[in-house]
Order: C-alpha cells, then sequence, then structure tokens
C-alpha cells in the first residue's frame, strides 16, 4: 500500500527525532528529505531534528521552489544532486555524525573508496563511497561535485563535513546512514590492527545475492 504524504511527514518526524536521541545529529546539523508525488519534503532550516512538526516540514517542487511549509535547509542542493542522478532514489539523509565525519577528516581515507569492505553489512545497504572534495558550507559546488559522480555511489563523504546517503525509501536511507556511521567507527576502532578485508569473490558473492545498493 502507498504511503499518504500525511503518513510519511509523520514517518519522517519519528525517524528525524530518532536519529537525534541516538546522536547521530547534534545542534541543527544534518538534514533529510523525502520524496513525494508532487515534489520533495525537506527537513526545515536552523531545526533540531528532534523538532520537526509533520504539518511545518517543508515542501519544495522538482526544480527546487519552496511551495509551503518553513523554509527548507540550506543545504537542499546535496540532495537534489542524489534525485536528479539516481532514477531509485526516493530519500536522502546528511548527517554530520562523528565517526563519519572523523572519516571525512582523515588524510588517508581514500578518496575513491572510503568504507572499506569490512563486513558485509556495509556492503549492502551502503556501497561504495566516494569523498567529494572540501567547498565551504552552502557552496552549491558540492551539489555540482555529486552530479559529476553520476550516480555511481549510494553514499558519498563531503570532505571535513559529514556523509550525504541515499535510500530508495526513508527508512532504507536511514539505516544506510546508520550503518555508514557504525562501519566508520570500526575503521577507527581498528586503525592500528591488521584487518582482514572481504575478499573478491566475497563481494561478488553478496553481489550476486542481494544485489546492490
Ligand atoms: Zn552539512
Amino acid at each position: 500500500m502507498t504511503q499518504t504524504e500525511q503518513q510519511t511527514r509523520e514517518e519522517m518526524t519519528h525517524l528525524c527525532r530518532s536519529l537525534f536521541t541516538r546522536g547521530f545529529s547534534v545542534g541543527t546539523a544534518g538534514n533529510v528529505s523525502v520524496q513525494v508525488e508532487d515534489g520533495l519534503l525537506m527537513s526545515p532550516t536552523n531545526t533540531r531534528l528532534n523538532e520537526l512538526e509533520p504539518d511545518r516540514i517543508a515542501k519544495i517542487d522538482h526544480d527546487g521552489q519552496h511551495i509551503s511549509g518553513d523554509k527548507p535547509s540550506k543545504e537542499q542542493f546535496l540532495h537534489q544532486a542524489f534525485y536528479q542522478t539516481r532514477a531509485s532514489c526516493g530519500a536522502v539523509v546528511h548527517l554530520h555524525s562523528t565517526w563519519a565525519t572523523a572519516l571525512s577528516c582523515a588524510s588517508d581515507t581514500d578518496p575513491e573508496d572510503c568504507i572499506p569492505a569490512i563486513t558485509p553489512y556495509v556492503v549492502m545497504r551502503v556501497g561504495r563511497v566516494k569523498m567529494v572534495p572540501y567547498v565551504k558550507p552552502g557552496d552549491k559546488r558540492a551539489g555540482e561535485l555529486i552530479h559529476q559522480l553520476n550516480g555511481q555511489c549510494a553514499a558519498v563523504l563531503l570532505a571535513n563535513h559529514g556523509p550525504v546517503v541515499s535510500g530508495r525509501d526513508l527508512r532504507s536511507a536511514v539505516n544506510a546512514a546508520e550503518e555508514l556511521e557504525e562501519t566508520a567507527k570500526l575503521v577507527m576502532a581498528l586503525k592500528d590492527r591488521p584487518v582482514r578485508h572481504l575478499t573478491a569473490d566475497q563481494l561478488e558473492e553478496l553481489n550476486v545475492t542481494f544485489g546492490a545498493p
């Protein structure tokens, strides 16, 4: 059964509160969007993710024009870049979550493959994560840089900023953002230890069994 827009607004409020309560977002950092029939619902600017109100969530049309609700997040162009380049994208979660942001600041993070394949779950839910070069907050070039990836990645790390994660619906985008954060934490925890990575055959088996995220 397809969700009504009201149900989507309530689900967004609930999941954003859950992300905030569990420390994935602090202050007014982070923003979330989900596609609805005639546009996008987006968390409003300068709003804590635990304080969304279903009826005040910002709504923008497919061209990014504000239609209703509070003013949308200033980072909406990060979200639009995913909707415009990934046909399967139904929701986007952008966080400044601690461990993924730490990886985005570490100078030895591989920009072509930020999250090594250390568990099957990150491979299944997130896939390959590339780094988007640093630009100052609010600089729309970050959207253009995501565009340049041509939709190859379901998630990126913005250098010295944090993750942007997409999914086919809101729940899968939130799950993927949480998986990315927890894996970044494992990567940092294992920093000084030799690590057994999944092999090419194991990755292929996951791809064949579960498909790409
Ligand atoms: Zn941000």
